[in-house]
């Protein structure tokens, strides 16, 4: 039996990695799966986490929990983001090892590189330059939290690993008109029109900037594929010193095509127009997914099939009763 808390279960990408582990226990394996909500243990709670791990004793754990959000929520409560991110990693890293746990997996994020970054981004661009300073805490507090397993792993011998995954998007995200991310903004956006009639919907930006999205269930299949892999294996493909994976999809899309293909699944059939008073950020942002190839996963969910899927799971959320 193998015993795995899953630290931040209601979360978009830890409640797909929840799914997936069910569906394996389902099938058969031996899976013990732990989860607690944020009222049953404050991450940030050095005690409880202590209590709660020393209790537990968990096998391995998958770090799922974070405060995210998009530049609105980022650029509006920088001292939440840095700290809680910081508190979280550092309890539960550190309890994890207390207790004796010896894999953990750790979510990150593609905001950990530099904002000029050469693209694709490798995992050796860490640290190499300047952060974007809108999302400067979150991604100073990711790395961190890469640092800490490192740091673990030199010194105390544990097997903990890091994922950074690109753009996610699929059921679970959050459709917050001004504070989502691209993708849920333009389903929810085209979603209206269609059902409006609305004859004309208005992208932000030139439409222009390169994005890679990647479906969450991908990147559930993909945090598990590295949890479970042979260390050896694991060690040889990441230096001791730079031990974090990119999870991506591999190729990208400009604004404009994925507002033609966001308007397409929604039934959108009318203009699409962009607003350039509003901001494009960053022109390109794709995440060089060979160490994870070479490691033998790669992404299957197409973004067309993708997006059609996570509509349906977007109406099914606005018409429960249908
Ligand atoms: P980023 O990847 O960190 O830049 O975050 P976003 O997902 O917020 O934005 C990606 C790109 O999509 C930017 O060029 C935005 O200008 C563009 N975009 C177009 N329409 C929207 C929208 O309705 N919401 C958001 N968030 N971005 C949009």
């Amino acid at each position: 039996m193998t015993k795995i808390y899953i630290a931040g279960h209601r979360g978009m990408v830890g409640g797909a990695i929840l799914r997936q582990l069910e569906a394996r226990k389902a099938a058969g394996e031996d899976l013990d799966l732990i989860t607690r909500t944020s009222s049953e243990l404050d991450l940030t709670n050095q005690a409880a986490v202590h209590d709660f791990m020393q209790s537990e004793t968990p096998d391995q754990v998958i770090l799922a929990a974070a405060k995210v959000g998009g530049i609105v929520a980022n650029n509006s409560y920088p001292a939440q983001f840095i700290y809680e991110n910081l508190m979280i990693e550092c309890n539960v890293i550190h309890q994890a090892y207390a207790a004796g746990v010896q894999r953990l997996l750790q979510l990150g994020s593609s905001c950990i590189y530099p904002k000029l970054a050469t693209q694709p981004m490798a995992e050796d661009a860490l640290l190499t330059g300047t952060l974007e300073p809108t999302n400067e805490p979150y991604a100073i507090a990711k790395i961190a939290g890469i640092k800490i397993c490192e740091s673990y792993n030199r010194q105390y011998g544990t097997d903990y690993r890091s994922v950074m995954p690109t753009n996610l998007y699929g059921p679970g995200d959050n459709f917050h008109p001004e504070n989502s991310h691209v993708l849920p903004a333009l389903i929810q956006r085209f979603h209206n029109a269609a059902r409006d009639g609305t004859s004309e919907v208005v992208v932000w930006g030139s439409g222009k900037p390169m994005r890679e999205f990647l479906h969450v269930d991908d990147m559930a299949e993909a945090s598990l594929f590295v949890l479970g892999l042979d260390r050896a294996i694991y060690r040889r493909e990441t230096q001791e010193m730079l031990s974090h994976i990119n999870v991506g999809s591999g190729s990208d899309v400009t604004i404009r095509e994925l507002a033609e293909t966001v308007a397409n699944a929604t039934g959108f059939t009318g203009k699409i127009s962009f607003d350039a008073t509003k901001p494009d950020g960053t022109p390109r942002k794709l995440m060089d997914v060979s160490r994870l190839a070479r490691l033998g996963w790669t992404a299957k969910i197409g973004l067309q099939e993708g997006i059609r899927e996570t509509y349906k799971w977007f109406l099914a959320q606005e018409r429960p009763n249908l």
